[in-house]
């Protein structure tokens, strides 16, 4: 099996969304920069919502313009809607990701319509993006636990990847939104997945916060069944907006020294990624949550007195 391993950097995206402190496209650009030099090809830059409901994302077209001065990357950015796919196809974008959420509650409380109507819209981004070349990733948030309804049990899960893969065999992510995932969860979904023939582990990304410090956890049982794309975000920022105090997502720096250690080609330059990992944490409002730059570099995660 396949030692590559495909780390997909979504801080310019989900580390700073409900990130209250302001970052200018400037500083964004800079940390980007500083990803993009520390290895990293797969990058997540932002989202093209309605800027009312993420401010902090407000300048995703202005960031757009020099993003794509950056060689050797893959960007991508977040749509939940036609508007968004419009915008961010006029932007420049290639790779979109589709949120829908795993709950039907979430759904609702998020995107402000039923799962049965992000399926309608999947049904016509779909179009546009094979009529446009554009290449769209279905995301399912709260895969397998949402703040309202519960655990949601991998059958329910796998029933919605059948209907998005039904309407076309885009690649799919997972994403454990609020961090509650066990790693129990995770494989009896990809199980599920494989015997139903329903998706091929190469077409799946898993997406993962270390809310309760099981990220790692989780991507060990996502890579024993052969999933080799993953998210994180730079510094472990982001995080859940159901539970303030929190950690966020998984930390790229974290995630990509477990997979070198495990043997896997991530291409990630490690010091370069801690230099991008200390620039990444002055943007964040909340003392530094991931593992390695406290391990490895100390100082500069010591919190001013
Ligand atoms: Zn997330």
């Amino acid at each position: 099996m396949s030692k590559k391993v495909w780390i997909e950097d979504v801080t310019g995206r989900d580390g700073l969304q409900n990130e209250p402190k302001p970052v200018s496209t400037a500083q964004k650009l800079t940390l980007i920069r500083k990803i993009a030099a520390a290895g990293l090809t797969r990058i997540q830059a932002t989202s093209f919502v309605h800027p009312r409901w993420v401010p902090q994302l407000a300048d995703a077209e202005e960031l757009a313009r020099h993003l794509f001065e950056i060689p050797g990357v893959r960007f991508s950015a977040l749509i939940p809607n036609l508007k968004g796919y419009e915008r961010a196809v006029a932007a420049g974008f290639r790779h979109l990701e589709f949120v829908i959420a795993a709950s039907d509650t979430f759904n609702h409380k998020n995107l402000n319509r039923s799962t049965q109507e992000s399926f309608a819209l999947l049904e016509q981004v779909t179009r546009r993006a094979l009529q446009d070349g554009v290449e769209i990733r279905v995301g399912f948030s709260n895969a397998y636990h949402c703040p309202f309804e519960g655990t949601i049990s991998a059958s329910a899960l796998v029933s919605r990847v059948r209907t998005a893969r039904e309407i076309h065999p885009w690649p799919v992510s997972f994403g454990d939104t609020d961090g509650m995932a066990f790693p129990g969860q995770v494989r009896e979904a990809l199980q599920l997945l494989q015997t139903g023939s329903i998706l091929k582990m190469d077409d799946l990304g898993l997406h993962f916060h270390d809310t309760y410090g099981r990220g790692l956890a989780n991507v060990l049982a996502g890579l024993d069944l052969g999933v080799r794309n993953f998210d994180s975000t730079t510094g472990g920022l982001g995080g859940c907006p159901y539970c303030p105090g929190a950690s966020g997502n998984l930390a790229t720096e974290d995630l990509a020294a477990f997979l070198a250690g495990m043997g896997y080609e991530t291409g990630v330059d490690m010091e370069k990624l801690l230099d991008a990992a200390e620039l990444a944490i002055t943007f964040s409002s909340r003392p530094y949550q991931g593992h390695l730059l406290r391990a490895m570099r100390p100082n500069a995660c010591a919190v001013p007195q």
